[in-house]
């Protein structure tokens, strides 16, 4: 039986004048729903590619890549886009909300692609603020808002579409510790309640602690696909590749707590 979403093979090489660059290379693996899948690797080692292509924000240049039976790299770009639209919510380390229009505004954008009836759009967005703690910043514009808020303005505008798979890359980049783990726990939260989650990371201690199964990618290749040591009770099972941090071997299992390693600041785009 075939995974909910599924690749085989998957690339993306961009031509370069004297070379290609490899940024997924052959990439074949499955995802049921519901699972917390954390993807990690150094910096350029291809977590971004992976996610946008899952995303449909980008294309294959090879290799297969489906969803609930559907071939995403089969459907044209207005399918595509109705994919995204139908199933995907997506965040960002930089937050891209519109710096123009309220944060309700900003989550209502979301709905006026999906067929969201016009007269639903509104409540459903506030709502959804209202759930992640921003019921009194319906009326501040991004920059009015903490970075914390600002991310959290970025999750109700992805989770207002009701999607059935969440991306979030490198989500707590920009965030201090505090604000990073209240990120961090809606997205437990989250998939608590049956979400889908697929993570980007370098942040090999969080991921460990927070997600089910680790995808380690390196030039491009997913190089380890394991449990998480909180997820497993025997030993982790070890990727081929070296970490790039050796602060991550198999230590104890560690009980999500207050201990949370910084976030990287400062790696901006
Ligand atoms: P990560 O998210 O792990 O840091 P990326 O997926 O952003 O890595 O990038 C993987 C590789 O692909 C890097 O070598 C990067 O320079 C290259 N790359 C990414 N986007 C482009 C692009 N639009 N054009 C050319 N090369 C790209
Ligand atoms: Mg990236």
């Amino acid at each position: 039986m075939t995974a909910w979403m599924t690749t085989a093979d998957l690339c993306r090489y961009y031509k370069r004048a004297r070379h290609e660059v490899r940024a997924v290379d052959r990439v074949s693996l499955g995802i049921e729903r519901g699972e917390f899948v954390a993807v990690v690797g150094a910096s350029g080692s291809g977590k971004s590619t992976l996610l946008n292509l899952l995303a449909g924000l980008d294309r294959p240049t090879g290799g297969h890549i489906e969803v609930g039976g559907e071939r995403l790299d089969r459907l044209s770009r207005r399918e595509l886009s109705r994919y995204r639209a139908r199933k995907v919510g997506m965040v960002f380390q930089s937050f891209n909300l519109l710096p123009h229009h309220t944060a309700l505004k900003n989550v209502e954008t979301a709905l006026f692609f999906d067929g969201t009836p016009r007269g639903e759009r509104r409540g459903r967005a506030h709502e959804m603020l209202v759930r992640l703690g921003l019921g009194d910043r319906l009326g501040h514009r991004p920059g009015d808002l903490s970075g914390g808020e600002q991310q959290r303005v970025a999750m109700a505008r992805a989770l207002v579409k009701r999607p059935e798979v969440l991306f979030a890359d490198e989500p707590t980049g920009n965030l201090d510790e505090e604000n990073a783990r209240a990120i961090i726990d809606l997205l437990i939260e989250l998939n608590g309640e049956g979400l889908t989650v697929i993570m980007v990371t370098h942040d090999v201690d969080m991921a460990a602690r927070v997600a089910k199964r680790t995808l380690r990618m390196h030039y491009g290749q997913v190089v380890g696909d394991s449990p998480s040591p909180a997820a497993t009770p025997g030993p982790p099972d070890l990727p081929p590749a070296a970490p790039e941090r050796s602060d991550s071997g198999p230590s104890a299992p560690e009980p999500p707590g207050p201990r949370s390693s910084a976030p990287d600041i400062g790696r901006g785009p």
